[in-house]
Order: C-alpha cells, then sequence, then structure tokens
C-alpha cells in the first residue's frame, strides 16, 4: 500500500486549491477549549465499500471496529462522567470530511481514530542467471506497473498526529488512509480538488499552525507508551503527518496505527479477540491518564484494567522496523537499475550485430523500466529505420522468388489438407498448379502419382462392385420370372379345378381324370335340353342305358315318347334301350343326372358301329382323335 503516484497538477488548479483550503480552513480556527475531557470521539477507520488495508484473512476496517468498539465500552464502564460518540459503530462507509465533522459538531473534547497499517514491495525474481527483475502487468490502457506484493516484514505500532514535516517520499501514511475520499461520490467537490495521491497537494497543509498539536502528541506518546508497556507492540514512535481527519478537527486529535496486518504475526494478533482487547484496553489506559493530567487530577490505579498482564512480542527480538522497510525498497531499487542494466547490455550487443528486431525488443523494455530515459526509445527508432532498410535491400529477384515460394507453400499445404479429407481430384489440381509454379520440386509430381493410383484402384474398384451387381441383378429377375411362371401355373390349374369341381358330379370325376380340358360347356347342356340332334361322330358315341327287353322294342310306343332319342342295341339275345347319342361323354353323363329321376339304374355306356365298347377306351379313342 505505498502510494509512489508522482502526479503533479497545474500550477493555476493549484492555487486554487490553496486559496480555496486556505479559507475553508477558517472553520476550524482554534477555539480556546475549557479544561476536562467530557465527550471523546471514537473513530473507527474505514468501512462499507472502504475496506483499508488486508491481511491475508482480516481487513482493516473489520480490526479497527473491533478495538473503537471495546475501547468505547471500557470509557463508558468506566469514565461515567464522559460522552462517547462513535463515527461508525458498524460496517458502514462515512466520508472522511463528516468524520471530522462529527467531532467538531459535538465540540469532542478528543477525536480518537483507529486504523492499521499495512506494507507492500514490488514482486521481483530471479532469471536463470540469477539477475534480478520486475514483475509487471498492464492496465485496461496498456500502461506497465510493477506488481505490488505484500511485504511481511515491517510491523509495530505508531500514532500520527497533524504535522507540518510534509517531506517528499515521507507521505506514505498521509497518503494512503486520505485516499479514502477518493471513493466518496463527489469527493472533487468536497475537498475542493484536493489529489490526497499528490505530494504538491500536501503543501497547502504546511501552512497549518496547530493549537493542539501538544496535547494531542502528548497523548500520542501514552498510547506509544501503553502499546509496549502492556500490549507487547513494537514502539514505531509518535509521527507527524498531514492526515485529513486530524487537520480538520478543532481539538487534540490523534490517529493510530495498531500495527501491520501485511505481518502474518502482527495480524494474527490484531484479528484475535484477545489482541483487540489489548490494544482497546492499552488506548483505555493512555486516555484516562491524559483526562486526568487534563483535569489536573493525581490518582493512582489498583483496577484489573492496570493489572493487565503484559505481553511479550515475539517479534520484539527481530531488530530495527524502520530497517527492515528501508531494506525492502533498496531491495526493489536495486532490482530495477540490474534489470534495466542487463536489457541494455542485451540490447547493444544485438545492435552490434545488426540483428535490430532483437535488439529493438531489448530497447523496449529498457523503455518499460525507465521511460524517463531518452537513449532505448532512440535506439528503437533508429531499429524500426534499419529494419526496414533491410527488407528494401532485397534484390527484385529474391522478393520474386520469395513470393513464388510463399504462394507454393500454400498450394502445398491446401493439397495436403485436401488429401486428407480424401478430396483426390481438388488435390490433384493444385499439386498440379504446385508443379506448374516451381517445377523443379518433386514433392507434388511424387504427391501426383500417389493420387493417379488412388483413383486407378477405386475405379477397378467401383468396376468390379458394378458387375457384381449386374450378375445379381439378373440372377435375381431369372428368379422373379421362373417363381411368377409358378404361380400362374399353379394358379390356371387351381381356377381349372374349380370349374371342374363346379360343373363335374361326384361319381364322373374318375371318369375324367385323363380328360384335360374337355369340360362340358355350357351351350353343350342347353342344345341337350333343347332336344337338338345327336352330335355322335361315326364310330364312338355315348349313351344312357336305362332299360332292357327279351323282345325287340317298339321304339314308337308311348311309353318311350319322353326319352330322349330312345334307341336300342342287341348284346347276346337281349335289346338293351338307349337313350341321347352324344360324342362327349359329358353329354351323356348330364342327361344320366336328368333320367335318374325316373331311372333309377341308369348308367352311361359307349358305343361302336351300336356295339358296347369298355368306356375308358372310347374317352381315350376321342381324345386321341382330337
Ligand atoms: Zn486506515
Amino acid at each position: 500500500m505505498i502510494c509512489t503516484n508522482n502526479y503533479i497538477r497545474p500550477l493555476k488548479v493549484l492555487l486554487f486549491a490553496v486559496i480555496t483550503l486556505f479559507l475553508f480552513s477558517e472553520a476550524h480556527i482554534p477555539k480556546t477549549k475549557p479544561k476536562g475531557v467530557k465527550t471523546i470521539v471514537i473513530d473507527a477507520g474505514h468501512g462499507g465499500k472502504d475496506p483499508g488495508c488486508n491481511g491475508s484473512v482480516h481487513n482493516e476496517k473489520t480490526v479497527a471496529l473491533g478495538i473503537a468498539l471495546k475501547l468505547g465500552e471500557l470509557i463508558e464502564k468506566n469514565m461515567p462522567d464522559v460522552k462517547v460518540i462513535y463515527t461508525r459503530k458498524t460496517d458502514e462507509f462515512v466520508e472522511l470530511e463528516e468524520r471530522a465533522q462529527i467531532a467538531n459538531r459535538n465540540n469532542a473534547d478528543l477525536f480518537i481514530s483507529i486504523h492499521c497499517n499495512a506494507a507492500s514491495n514490488y514482486a521481483v525474481f530471479k532469471d536463470k542467471n540469477g539477475k534480478v527483475h520486475y514483475k509487471t502487468y498492464k492496465d485496461k490502457k496498456v500502461k506497465i506497473h510493477k506488481v505490488e506484493v505484500h511485504n511481511p516484514k515491517p510491523f509495530g505500532s505508531a500514532t500520527y498526529v497533524m504535522g507540518i514535516s510534509n517531506e517528499k517520499g515521507k507521505l506514505n501514511t498521509a497518503k494512503r488512509e486520505n485516499a479514502s475520499m477518493l471513493l466518496e461520490d463527489n469527493y472533487q467537490k468536497t475537498y475542493n480538488g484536493f489529489d490526497p495521491q499528490s505530494d504538491e497537494a500536501y503543501i497547502i497543509m504546511s501552512l497549518w499552525t496547530g493549537a493542539f498539536v501538544g496535547q494531542s502528541a502528548d497523548l500520542a506518546s501514552k498510547i506509544q507508551s501503553e502499546y509496549t508497556k502492556k500490549a507487547g507492540r513494537v514502539d514505531k514512535g509518535v509521527q507527524r503527518q498531514s492526515i485529513w481527519v486530524l487537520w480538520r478537527t478543532a481539538m487534540p486529535s490523534i490517529l493510530t496505527e495498531v500495527g501491520f496486518l501485511t505481518n502474518p504475526e502482527e495480524e494474527k494478533f490484531l484479528g484475535s479477540e484477545k489482541g483487540q482487547k489489548y490494544m482497546a484496553s492499552a488506548l483505555f489506559r493512555a486516555v484516562r491518564s491524559y483526562k486526568d493530567e487534563n483535569e489536573g487530577v493525581s490518582k493512582k490505579y489498583d483496577d484489573d484494567l492496570e493489572k493487565e498482564e503484559p505481553l511479550v512480542n515475539e517479534n520484539l527480538s527481530k531488530g530495527n522496523v524502520n530497517d527492515v522497510e528501508q531494506d525492502s525498497s533498496s531491495i526493489a531499487n536495486t532490482a530495477n537499475e540490474e534489470l534495466y542494466n542487463g536489457f541494455l547490455k542485451e540490447a547493444d550487443d544485438f545492435w552490434k550485430a545488426k540483428k535490430y528486431e532483437d535488439a529493438q525488443l531489448k530497447y523496449e523494455k529498457c523503455n518499460e523500466l525507465k521511460p524517463e530515459e531518452r537513449y532505448p526509445l532512440a535506439r528503437v527508432e533508429e531499429c524500426k529505420k534499419k529494419i526496414a532498410e533491410q527488407k528494401s535491400s532485397l534484390s527484385v529477384e529474391e522478393q520474386q522468388k520469395k513470393e513464388l515460394k510463399t504462394k507454393y507453400n500454400t498450394l502445398i499445404a491446401s493439397a495436403d489438407k485436401l488429401v486428407a479429407q480424401k478430396n483426390w481430384n481438388a488435390a490433384a489440381i493444385q499439386y498440379q498448379q504446385a508443379t506448374e509454379l516451381m517445377p523443379e520440386e518433386i514433392y507434388p509430381k511424387e504427391k501426383l502419382k500417389e493420387i493417379d493410383a488412388v483413383i486407378t484402384a477405386e475405379k477397378q474398384r467401383l468396376k468390379e462392385k458394378e458387375e457384381k451387381y449386374l450378375k445379381e441383378k439378373i440372377k435375381h429377375n431369372q428368379e422373379k420370372a421362373r417363381l411368377a411362371a409358378k404361380k400362374h401355373a399353379a394358379d390356371s390349374l387351381a381356377k381349372i379345378q374349380k370349374q371342374k369341381a363346379d360343373t363335374i358330379p361326384p361319381k364322373a370325376k374318375d371318369i375324367v381324370t385323363n380328360y384335360k380340358d374337355k369340360t362340358p360347356k355350357k351351350d353343350t347342356v342347353q342344345k341337350i335340353k333343347n332336344n337338338n340332334t345327336p352330335q355322335s361322330k361315326p364310330g364312338v358315341a355315348f349313351k344312357v342305358q336305362f332299360a332292357m327287353s327279351e323282345t325287340e322294342p317298339n321304339l314308337k310306343s308311348d311309353k318311350y315318347k319322353s326319352i330322349e332319342d330312345v334307341g336300342f342295341y342287341k348284346a347276346g339275345n337281349v335289346f338293351k334301350l338307349t337313350s341321347g347319342n352324344f360324342a362327349e361323354p359329358n353329354d351323356a353323363i348330364n342327361l344320366q343326372h336328368k333320367m335318374k329321376e325316373t331311372y333309377k339304374d341308369c348308367f352311361v355306356i359307349a358305343l361302336k358301329n351300336n356295339q358296347r365298347i369298355d368306356f375308358k377306351e372310347a374317352v381315350k379313342q376321342i381324345s386321341n382323335n382330337k
């Protein structure tokens, strides 16, 4: 938290600030104070959005509030005639000017501001050659800053009173504590343009003439004495700095830095309940002693607070605190110098070797470290010129070659990518182009051969695949045709059999087994019904035999009148009467069915030249004749 901002304000603004602040400070022209301590304002530093400084676990606003509340409690308990006023009793943000004005408005007799200290170093590291370097970072505006880290070494307690010794570089505490105002919404207006980070701003405070500096210093030294005697603190003494709240309060006022939160031992102590109790009781005893002296009371105390067991601080053995602080800052300065000189030497060596690009980088590093040095910056510009010259000195031919090579490389990279994607044809085109650009290069030619082999193999594979497919297709179609034919045949047969079943009477089935496709047609049946002429061909005739007689029958007799085509044939001495005369056996079968109603035992016979022959033989004969 050491502030190093050397911001210099324009003189006009500074003068304005001086005048306005001078007028402004009229408000607290010292007045004569009646003796006695009746009102004490206790100011716990920071709060709310302003955490103050941070240790690794504890922060300043919390530690300060803890001690402030404990101190207030002790005063209220042990000094019934004193009114305690807090600037804050909770974790809230209170403006610096308001803290001072709380004390002024209440006409306080004492103002006690409680804070914690912090120390930091620039982060450094050693390279492999043992050189020390700064760690840096770039902010949003690309400005380079050195990285700050906690410096764990400094420790000890100090108490400040308003002072005029505002030497440059010795304003750390004032700058840090006054910086709280930067967090205030209206700080420019409230503080009349006062810049707490600027050394120059503190000139105005040197115009201060303190009426209460003696009393303030008296209280401060009592506090320091209690810290060391009872709380085991290391004494960093009473110090004077231009701290805003001390400047603006019109009464004896002190600001105490109870210890360093950046020191692990001290942070642990100050963050603990016990540590805060010890610090509060030390402050209380100092206030009580101050009050008694101020009021002319001479009293010896024998209470628990007075008899408090003194603490021993192990840090005491570690020597002078101020030395430690100086030590850490001198390390940083030495590191800076070493780093700069190291870069500068490297840069000059590169320059001599005409390695201007490397030299430029190193000179730029020097410039970052010491922006005020003109030499590195000048050399950076010279390096840029030299680099440009080197570039233009390349012959036109070399330039062309370089361009050609660039084009070639681009094509090869692209073609290789296409090969990876198996995009052979596109890759081949680009390798071909590359070959034309640089015919002496072997690589694209080899690649073209490879691609050719791949494409040929691929074509062969496709051809084989196609042939196999065609073969299978033909086979498939043949099988399909075979199955269709088979199905058609089966369907036809089924159809025929169905028609037969519809027309052929059950008993005649056997007869027609060998009589394919000769099923009786409907018109034939019709003809029979209509008593048309017999259709028997010479030779074989099919008739229905229905009766027999031993005498020759008279066919004209009335008893045969209703018989269709009545006739007879002689077998031995017997006359056998027939009906019908058909060329087709089925016609005879149909007639038989009709006649069965009258002639129950009638049956179909086959005749050849009016002599009975075997029926099956007759059917065979007529089918052969067709
Ligand atoms: Zn503080």
